[in-house]
Protein backbone atom coordinates (compact mmCIF):
# COMPACT_ATOMS: atom_id res chain seq x y z
CA UNK A 1 0.00 0.00 0.00
CA UNK A 2 1.30 3.62 -0.96
CA UNK A 3 0.89 6.09 1.52
CA UNK A 4 1.59 9.61 1.10
CA UNK A 5 3.02 11.73 3.98
CA UNK A 6 2.34 15.87 3.95
CA UNK A 7 4.20 16.93 6.72
CA UNK A 8 6.55 20.17 6.92
CA UNK A 9 8.10 19.61 10.38
CA UNK A 10 10.95 17.00 9.77
CA UNK A 11 11.12 14.98 12.90
CA UNK A 12 7.71 14.32 12.70
CA UNK A 13 8.05 13.81 9.56
CA UNK A 14 10.87 11.16 9.91
CA UNK A 15 8.84 9.65 12.98
CA UNK A 16 6.21 8.58 10.76
CA UNK A 17 8.43 7.42 7.91
CA UNK A 18 10.29 5.20 10.11
CA UNK A 19 6.90 3.70 11.48
CA UNK A 20 5.29 2.87 8.13
CA UNK A 21 8.50 1.58 6.61
CA UNK A 22 8.23 -0.92 9.82
CA UNK A 23 4.61 -1.77 8.87
CA UNK A 24 5.76 -2.42 5.04
CA UNK A 25 3.95 0.94 3.43
CA UNK A 26 5.47 2.22 0.88
CA UNK A 27 5.89 5.58 1.60
CA UNK A 28 6.75 9.14 0.01
CA UNK A 29 6.92 12.41 1.62
CA UNK A 30 6.43 15.91 0.66
CA UNK A 31 6.36 18.93 2.75
CA UNK A 32 4.42 21.82 1.02
CA UNK A 33 0.57 21.48 -0.06
CA UNK A 34 1.66 22.38 -3.17
CA UNK A 35 4.19 19.40 -4.00
CA UNK A 36 1.16 17.27 -2.09
CA UNK A 37 -1.43 18.35 -4.88
CA UNK A 38 0.98 16.73 -7.74
CA UNK A 39 2.00 13.82 -5.84
CA UNK A 40 -1.56 12.67 -6.05
CA UNK A 41 -1.27 11.75 -9.84
CA UNK A 42 1.97 11.52 -9.67
CA UNK A 43 2.42 9.01 -6.44
CA UNK A 44 -0.87 7.83 -6.68
CA UNK A 45 -1.20 7.16 -3.18
CA UNK A 46 -3.88 4.89 -1.57
CA UNK A 47 -3.84 6.58 1.80
CA UNK A 48 -2.63 10.81 2.42
CA UNK A 49 -1.75 11.65 5.50
CA UNK A 50 -1.89 15.46 5.73
CA UNK A 51 -1.07 18.05 8.45
CA UNK A 52 -3.22 20.83 8.57
CA UNK A 53 -0.63 22.98 9.44
CA UNK A 54 1.89 23.69 6.02
CA UNK A 55 4.11 26.47 4.68
CA UNK A 56 2.76 27.17 2.21
CA UNK A 57 -1.56 26.25 2.12
CA UNK A 58 -3.95 25.61 4.90
CA UNK A 59 -4.02 21.72 5.06
CA UNK A 60 -8.23 22.37 4.98
CA UNK A 61 -7.34 24.23 1.48
CA UNK A 62 -5.12 21.15 0.15
CA UNK A 63 -7.83 18.77 1.44
CA UNK A 64 -10.60 20.17 -0.92
CA UNK A 65 -8.07 20.60 -3.30
CA UNK A 66 -7.61 17.00 -3.93
CA UNK A 67 -11.05 16.09 -3.43
CA UNK A 68 -11.52 18.12 -6.42
CA UNK A 69 -10.28 15.18 -8.86
CA UNK A 70 -9.72 12.44 -6.11
CA UNK A 71 -11.86 10.23 -3.48
CA UNK A 72 -8.51 8.83 -2.26
CA UNK A 73 -8.75 8.43 1.93
CA UNK A 74 -7.27 10.89 3.80
CA UNK A 75 -6.72 11.18 7.59
CA UNK A 76 -5.67 14.64 8.75
CA UNK A 77 -2.49 14.82 10.81
CA UNK A 78 -2.52 17.80 13.37
CA UNK A 79 -1.58 19.47 16.58
CA UNK A 80 -4.74 21.37 16.95
CA UNK A 81 -7.02 19.02 19.17
CA UNK A 82 -10.21 20.74 18.92
CA UNK A 83 -13.94 19.90 18.17
CA UNK A 84 -13.68 22.20 15.37
CA UNK A 85 -11.20 21.01 13.66
CA UNK A 86 -12.81 17.02 13.56
CA UNK A 87 -15.81 18.41 12.33
CA UNK A 88 -14.17 20.75 9.75
CA UNK A 89 -11.80 17.37 8.67
CA UNK A 90 -14.92 15.80 8.08
CA UNK A 91 -16.51 18.61 6.06
CA UNK A 92 -13.53 19.13 3.58
CA UNK A 93 -13.44 15.37 2.89
CA UNK A 94 -11.32 14.18 5.02
CA UNK A 95 -11.82 10.28 6.27
CA UNK A 96 -10.45 10.20 9.46
CA UNK A 97 -8.09 12.67 11.98
CA UNK A 98 -5.38 11.78 14.34
CA UNK A 99 -3.99 14.60 16.96
CA UNK A 100 -0.57 14.82 17.65
CA UNK A 101 1.20 13.94 19.47
CA UNK A 102 0.45 9.82 18.64
CA UNK A 103 1.98 6.70 18.70
CA UNK A 104 2.60 4.77 15.71
CA UNK A 105 0.30 1.60 16.69
CA UNK A 106 -2.36 4.18 16.90
CA UNK A 107 -1.70 5.66 13.65
CA UNK A 108 -1.43 2.26 12.08
CA UNK A 109 -4.80 0.74 13.16
CA UNK A 110 -6.32 4.05 11.98
CA UNK A 111 -4.90 3.47 8.56
CA UNK A 112 -5.96 -0.03 8.25
CA UNK A 113 -9.39 1.28 9.45
CA UNK A 114 -10.16 3.69 7.07
CA UNK A 115 -8.57 1.62 3.91
CA UNK A 116 -11.10 -1.18 5.12
CA UNK A 117 -13.62 1.12 5.09
CA UNK A 118 -13.57 2.63 1.96
CA UNK A 119 -12.50 -1.07 0.81
CA UNK A 120 -15.82 -2.13 2.18
CA UNK A 121 -17.50 1.15 0.47
CA UNK A 122 -15.92 0.49 -3.06
CA UNK A 123 -17.64 -3.02 -2.61
CA UNK A 124 -21.06 -1.87 -1.73
CA UNK A 125 -20.82 0.57 -4.75
CA UNK A 126 -19.69 -2.20 -7.19
CA UNK A 127 -22.59 -4.82 -5.72
CA UNK A 128 -25.47 -2.40 -6.62
CA UNK A 129 -26.77 -0.75 -10.23
CA UNK A 130 -24.38 2.09 -10.67
CA UNK A 131 -27.28 4.29 -10.89
CA UNK A 132 -30.84 4.12 -9.21
CA UNK A 133 -34.02 6.64 -9.26
CA UNK A 134 -36.06 7.78 -6.40
CA UNK A 135 -38.84 9.68 -7.87
CA UNK A 136 -36.63 12.94 -9.12
CA UNK A 137 -33.83 11.87 -7.11
CA UNK A 138 -31.24 10.09 -9.51
CA UNK A 139 -27.59 8.77 -7.46
CA UNK A 140 -24.97 7.41 -9.88
CA UNK A 141 -22.46 5.44 -7.30
CA UNK A 142 -20.37 5.08 -10.45
CA UNK A 143 -19.86 8.91 -11.45
CA UNK A 144 -20.25 10.13 -7.81
CA UNK A 145 -22.75 12.15 -8.74
CA UNK A 146 -26.52 12.83 -7.86
CA UNK A 147 -29.17 14.92 -9.69
CA UNK A 148 -32.55 16.10 -8.52
CA UNK A 149 -35.39 16.79 -11.49
CA UNK A 150 -32.15 16.64 -13.80
CA UNK A 151 -30.06 19.71 -11.84
CA UNK A 152 -26.65 17.95 -10.49
CA UNK A 153 -27.22 18.23 -6.60
CA UNK A 154 -23.03 18.89 -5.48
CA UNK A 155 -22.77 16.51 -2.17
CA UNK A 156 -19.16 16.49 -0.16
CA UNK A 157 -17.65 12.83 -0.68
CA UNK A 158 -19.18 12.44 3.17
CA UNK A 159 -22.48 13.42 2.33
CA UNK A 160 -22.77 11.43 -0.97
CA UNK A 161 -21.72 8.39 1.05
CA UNK A 162 -24.32 8.79 3.89
CA UNK A 163 -26.75 9.73 1.22
CA UNK A 164 -26.01 6.36 -0.42
CA UNK A 165 -25.77 4.62 2.93
CA UNK A 166 -29.71 5.85 3.96
CA UNK A 167 -30.69 4.49 0.40
CA UNK A 168 -29.79 1.02 0.62
CA UNK A 169 -32.89 0.06 2.08
CA UNK A 170 -35.72 3.11 1.76
CA UNK A 171 -38.39 3.20 4.63
CA UNK A 172 -35.89 1.59 6.40
CA UNK A 173 -34.57 3.07 10.06
CA UNK A 174 -30.89 3.23 10.24
CA UNK A 175 -30.10 3.81 14.05
CA UNK A 176 -27.41 6.85 14.93
CA UNK A 177 -25.16 4.18 16.18
CA UNK A 178 -25.43 1.84 13.14
CA UNK A 179 -24.56 4.95 11.00
CA UNK A 180 -21.97 5.79 12.89
CA UNK A 181 -19.93 2.93 12.67
CA UNK A 182 -20.75 1.85 9.18
CA UNK A 183 -20.48 5.67 7.22
CA UNK A 184 -17.35 7.05 10.23
CA UNK A 185 -15.03 5.19 12.63
CA UNK A 186 -16.01 4.82 15.82
CA UNK A 187 -13.13 6.05 17.97
CA UNK A 188 -14.40 9.79 16.41
CA UNK A 189 -15.21 12.54 18.82
CA UNK A 190 -18.13 14.63 18.41
CA UNK A 191 -19.72 11.85 15.86
CA UNK A 192 -23.40 12.62 16.80
CA UNK A 193 -23.22 16.24 15.62
CA UNK A 194 -21.26 15.65 13.15
CA UNK A 195 -23.70 13.15 11.61
CA UNK A 196 -26.35 15.50 12.54
CA UNK A 197 -24.25 18.05 10.57
CA UNK A 198 -24.52 16.08 7.61
CA UNK A 199 -27.95 15.24 7.46
CA UNK A 200 -29.23 18.63 7.77
CA UNK A 201 -26.18 19.54 5.11
CA UNK A 202 -28.07 16.99 2.87
CA UNK A 203 -31.95 17.90 3.53
CA UNK A 204 -30.82 21.73 2.60
CA UNK A 205 -29.43 20.58 -0.73
CA UNK A 206 -32.04 18.45 -1.57
CA UNK A 207 -34.64 21.11 -0.88
CA UNK A 208 -37.41 18.95 1.50
CA UNK A 209 -36.12 17.69 4.45
CA UNK A 210 -38.35 14.91 4.50
CA UNK A 211 -35.86 13.18 2.56
CA UNK A 212 -34.17 11.86 4.89
CA UNK A 213 -36.65 11.84 8.51
CA UNK A 214 -35.32 11.49 11.41
CA UNK A 215 -37.03 9.22 13.75
CA UNK A 216 -37.09 10.71 17.25
CA UNK A 217 -34.36 8.44 19.55
CA UNK A 218 -33.48 6.23 17.02
CA UNK A 219 -32.34 7.48 13.90
CA UNK A 220 -32.87 8.39 10.39
CA UNK A 221 -34.76 7.00 7.50
CA UNK A 222 -34.59 8.19 3.63
CA UNK A 223 -37.85 8.01 1.77
CA UNK A 224 -39.41 10.33 -1.32
CA UNK A 225 -41.01 13.13 0.05
CA UNK A 226 -44.66 12.42 -0.74
CA1 LIG B 1 3.05 21.46 10.29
Amino acid sequence: MRILIVEDDPSVADGILDGLSTASFVTKHVSTGAEAIVAISDFEPDLVLLDLGLPDMDGTDVCREIRKSSLVPIIVVSARDEEIDRVIALEIGADDYVVKPFGMRELVARIKAVVRRSTAAETLAEAWPAEREFGPLRIDTRAIRVTLSGNEVHLTPKEFELLVYLTQDPGAVYRRAEILHDVWDTNWYGTTKTLDAHVAAIRKKLGDPTWIESVRGVGFRFGVPT
